[in-house]
């Protein structure tokens, strides 16, 4: 038997086939490949789903972060806010740009960057946190931004993982996570909610200047062509890159409710096995399931890993190693580092497959040899 997907991909880009390949041997025609015109439609139709004023693309979810980072002029030493629960690439970009990367635990339950830790964190030198929205699920944006008001900080939303999530506030307004803060960040990863068939990304802002600066900076901080105000980088969104993602935006909410509908089955099945954790709700958020993450109790999870995939089933452990942890970060650590919730979380996630395209026949497949690894009978 064929091992089952963390994603499923191929079924996905059958249901589309006929139209991608169209309008990809088009591009190859025409050879627009950079900054072709699907670049700029795929980014007016984005702003226009997400209600947000500029969307400027750039090459991956990661130069993202780095562009964010470099058009708010800081210096070398300042520190950027980050918790300390996520993908390398949340914190990694800080270090480049010889910032100091100030980790933050997160929510046990949420998996979320703890707001209230947040302000003991902040010195003289604090200038920007970057929140992650993990997971498919965002952070309590009001909170964080009333923070960041009261301290003068940037709020960089790594919104990678929760593309269509929505935020609700206090007062019943709702938003697109990533249109909150400053600047906020995704990647069209091809596993991502919204993925290309390659590498992409894009930055959102409702702030014209920074807009301006951001797409500068992605384009080699040019000011007019040959004329460079700026120093950065390379980073452009691929005319056949935007071809897919222009395609597959009318069908992301569809995609969403494909992913919920897996969270649900897994949820039911899954919610009264004693040592499971199924993903938890916050009141604030909805949750566009980028990944379904259970809690694996009682220090069995590795072998639960290692039994699914036995049984041919795949999981994935996101993260196994704290940030802080991470080779690469100990010269930038003065300190031995431990924040509780993080080093029980990589003891206990463990990731299901999730995507577009269910299949019940595996889904049962799969919640039957969690079970049986449990030994908890069916029914
Ligand atoms: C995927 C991801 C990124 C990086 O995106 P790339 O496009 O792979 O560079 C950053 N942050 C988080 C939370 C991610 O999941």
């Amino acid at each position: 038997m064929e091992q089952i997907p963390m994603v499923d991909l191929k079924n996905q880009y059958q249901k589309i086939k006929p139209i991608i390949d169209q309008e990809m041997l088009s591009c190859l025609e025409r050879t627009d490949f950079i900054n072709g015109s699907a670049v700029k439609t795929f980014c007016n139709d984005l702003a226009n789903y997400l209600k947000v004023q500029h969307v400027i693309p750039c090459a991956n979810g990661t130069d993202a972060l780095q562009l964010a980072l470099m058009a708010l002029n800081l210096l070398p030493g300042d520190e950027v806010i980050c918790p300390s629960f996520s993908f390398f690439a949340s914190a990694e970009a800080i270090a480049l740009l010889n910032l100091k990367a100030v980790f933050v635990d997160v929510s046990y339950t949420d998996f979320n960057i703890c707001v209230s830790e947040i302000e003991s964190k902040i010195t003289s030198k604090t200038k920007a946190m970057i929140v992650v929205h993990l997971y498919g699920q965002g952070c309590n944006m009001d909170a964080i931004m009333a923070m960041a008001e009261k301290h003068h900080l940037t709020v960089i939303e790594d919104n990678a993982q929760s593309l269509g999530a929505i935020y609700t506030n206090n007062q019943g307004e709702s938003k697109f996570y990533g249109t909150i803060g400053h600047i906020g960040c995704t990647s069209f990863f091809p596993s991502k909610n919204l993925g290309c068939y390659g590498d992409g990304g894009a930055l959102f802002t409702n702030d014209a200047t920074l807009a301006q600066i951001l797409n500068s900076l992605a384009n080699h901080g040019q000011s007019e062509r040959y004329y460079h105000k700026l120093i950065g980088c390379n980073s452009r969104l691929d005319t056949l890159q935007a071809i897919v993602l222009k395609t597959k935006l009318p069908l992301l909410n569809d995609y969403i409710k494909s992913r919920q509908s897996m969270a649900h089955i897994y949820n039911e099945a899954l919610k009264d096995v004693p040592e499971i954790e199924i993903p938890f709700q916050n009141s604030f958020s909805s949750h566009v399931y980028h990944q379904y993450t259970l809690k694996i109790k009682n220090g069995k999870r590795d072998a639960l890993h290692k039994f699914l995939t036995e049984h041919g089933i795949s999981s994935a452990i996101y993260y196994p190693v704290a940030l802080y942890n991470q080779e690469a970060f100990k010269p930038f650590l003065n300190s031995k580092i431990s924040l509780p919730n993080t080093e029980q979380l990589c003891q206990q996630v463990l990731s299901l497959p999730i995507h577009s395209e269910p299949n019940m026949q595996h889904l049962q497949y799969i919640v039957d040899h969690i079970k049986k690894f449990f030994k908890v009978t069916n029914g």
